[in-house]
């Protein structure tokens, strides 16, 4: 089964749970209005169903084979990408300056997802062609960006993102790419990098590779990382493209999914270096990194978003159609309650999944919009407080999603001929890409729930208490018990942050030993209150009635969901101790 893109669904929680619809009565995007948002969706959703998706089985099979240097992409995604590009769709939040369409982080975050469902591999590239963008309009020197952001931004040439060495995964800081001052103020790398996303591939005439490599008298440890700007091809001052660079792909890995992006093995320096130019400052280059990380990190949470939306829609049709064992209806298994279950927490996680990604999007744009300068502070906190939740939560449950859809197709879903195999394999990279899930708790934990003392948390704790009460006030028993079990999980997440907060200097190991319980039960209670925004938007803008099963679906999530946040938090605050070497012998 091929992807429909939820336009509406996607426009409905970009609007309400999100913000988008008060920032535009706001006039916080300028004269954009609804309509605008509305008609790009539509124009998103058409391009990732009819062009992109078609080509997501094709690159699974085919793959991006290396010969002599050079990386063939699938049949048919150099026409698609080509066509995506001019569409504008590369450039669609980027400054207008370089000939972006300067449009909401929060809109691109929806178009995205769309990207990504219709095919992760496909999808993937441009997140980091954006992420490069943004790292060089911020950080780049006038005479670099006049040479590549125009060209970056419109697709017409792609970036890459170029931190991992086998040694240096996690530990960035451990990295031993070199970078030697030419006297012309360029710099020539040398080393290896290895798992480069598109790295090399021939859907366009250049790739420009961001690479981060140290300086010889630079500080050990990830105070010596500096980002350098290395094309694939030199740029003459006409803007025409000149001889090689001395980078090249050396290898491209086998791997579990995404088959159609390719994980490319990367050497600098075989004639005696690649040139380059540095972005930022010297040993300054993972400030640098983070402008496109950040943004990167939502994009690969989307990607979470994205692949469990197409195993969802998937399962849907395929629990419609098979018909097994004596239920009601039709006979099709849809009508039993274990596979209703399923496809209930299936769209559940889905839909809250998405709802938080979208609301990092909106609090980026907010950091970058708001009026005054304290707006602007709290919203860009507030992105960084959502983003690893975003990153983690969504990609965890890309996979559980996409391994309940291969549930639902029975044996059919482990026969790759279904589809629901793909989605299986390809959603698992997105939890250990872009800094794995591990790594974003202990973000979370360390970096996010700590700002300005813990005031931020506080704030945002606040937000989650006025939506309970919110759907409290309604009265309405359609909602069930949604505001109790809400209401509940919120106050878990309140104890385990202050358990949390009360640990961190004492006993760092026991409230590291809990980060990833403790992002899980604070997704549950985020999650929960965003699908109870959009239900109670939805039972507003019906008359009380529930338009679209928003509301049975936010209580589906609150009574079956968000009830784990109990269990979460005793993990969190009694689990650790046990969390001991005592119990995993040395190999
Ligand atoms: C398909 C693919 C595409 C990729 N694309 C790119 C790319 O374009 N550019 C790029 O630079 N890299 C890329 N990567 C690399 C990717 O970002 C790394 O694989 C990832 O950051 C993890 O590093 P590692 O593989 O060395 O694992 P390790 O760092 O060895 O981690 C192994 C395990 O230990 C845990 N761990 C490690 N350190 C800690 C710690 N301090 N505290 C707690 N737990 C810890 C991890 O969470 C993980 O579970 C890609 C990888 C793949 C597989």
């Amino acid at each position: 089964m091929t992807y429909r893109a939820p336009v509406a669904d996607i426009a409905f929680t970009l609007k309400h749970s999100a913000g988008l619809a008060r920032a535009l009565e706001e006039g916080l995007y300028g004269d954009l209005t609804e309509a605008d948002v509305d008609a790009v969706l539509e124009e998103a959703g058409k391009f990732a169903s009819t062009v992109i998706a078609p080509l997501n089985t094709v690159g699974d099979k085919h793959g991006t084979p290396l010969k002599d240097g050079k990386v063939t992409m699938p049949p048919g995604w150099k026409e698609a990408y080509t066509a995506w590009a001019q569409g504008g769709w590369n450039g669609l939040a980027a400054s207008a300056d370089w000939g972006g369409q300067g449009l909401p982080h929060a809109l691109n975050a929806a178009c995205i997802e769309m990207w990504n469902s219709a095919s992760m591999a496909f999808g993937i590239g441009p997140v980091l062609t954006m992420g490069a963008i943004e790292a060089l309009d911020r950080h780049g020197a006038d005479a670099l960006k006049a040479k590549y952001l125009e060209k970056l931004t419109t697709g017409e040439w792609m970036g890459t993102m170029q931190l991992t060495e086998p040694q240096a995964g996690s530990d960035v800081g451990a990295l031993r790419a070199r970078a030697e001052r030419n006297a012309d103020g360029s710099y020539r790398i040398t080393g290896s990098k290895i798992f480069i996303t598109y790295g090399e591939h021939d859907l366009t005439d250049n790739i420009i590779h961001f690479v981060l490599a140290r300086l010889p008298d630079a500080p050990p440890g990830t105070k010596g990382i500096s980002l350098f700007l290395v094309p694939k091809f030199f740029v003459n001052d006409d803007g025409s493209i000149g001889a090689r660079n001395d980078a090249r792909c050396h290898s491209v890995e086998h791997k579990l999914g995404i088959h159609g992006s390719p994980t490319c093995t990367m050497v600098y320096g075989d004639n005696g270096g690649a040139t380059g130019w540095l972005v930022g400052e010297e040993n300054r280059g993972l400030n640098c990194m983070f402008t496109m990380m950040n943004n990167a990190r939502l994009a690969v949470g989307l990607q979470g978003v994205a692949i469990a939306e197409r195993a969802t829609q998937q399962a849907m049709a395929y629990a419609n159609d098979r018909r097994q064992g004596r239920v009601g209806g039709n006979g099709a298994i849809i009508n039993h309650p274990d596979v209703r279950r399923m496809l209930l927490t299936m769209r559940a996680l889905t839909a809250a999944a998405r709802a938080i990604c979208y609301a990092t999007g909106a609090a980026i744009d907010r950091s970058h919009l708001a009026k005054d300068d304290a707006a602007r502070k709290a919203a860009d906190q507030r992105a960084s407080l959502l983003t690893p939740i975003a990153k983690a939560f969504s990609t965890d449950i890309g996979t559980e999603v996409a391994s309940l859809g291969v549930q639902v197709h029975g044996g059919m879903g482990f026969i790759e001929e279904t589809g629901a195999a793909q989605h299986y394999r390809d959603a698992r990279i997105a939890q250990i890409y872009e800094g794995t899930n591990g790594i974003q708790s202990i973000d979370l934990v360390t970096r996010k729930i700590t700002m300005m003392g813990g005031a931020v948390m506080k704030d945002y704790l606040g937000e989650l208490r006025r939506t309970v009460a919110s759907v409290k006030q309604t009265n309405d028993p359609a909602f069930g018990a949604t505001g109790a079990r809400l209401s509940d999980a919120v106050d878990s997440l309140d104890r385990a942050t202050a358990w949390l907060l009360g640990k961190l200097d004492k006993s760092p190991d026991t409230a590291l030993a809990g980060a990833t319980p403790y992002l899980r039960l604070f997704a549950s209670a985020a999650g929960g209150c965003a699908l109870a925004e959009d239900a109670l938007a939805a039972s507003r803008l019906n008359g009380g009635a529930d338009g679209g099963g928003r509301v049975a679906l936010a209580r589906f999530f609150a009574e079956n969901i968000a009830v784990q946040a109990g269990g979460l938090e005793t993990t969190v605050t009694d689990g650790a101790d046990s969390v001991s070497p005592i119990a995993l012998p040395a190999a």
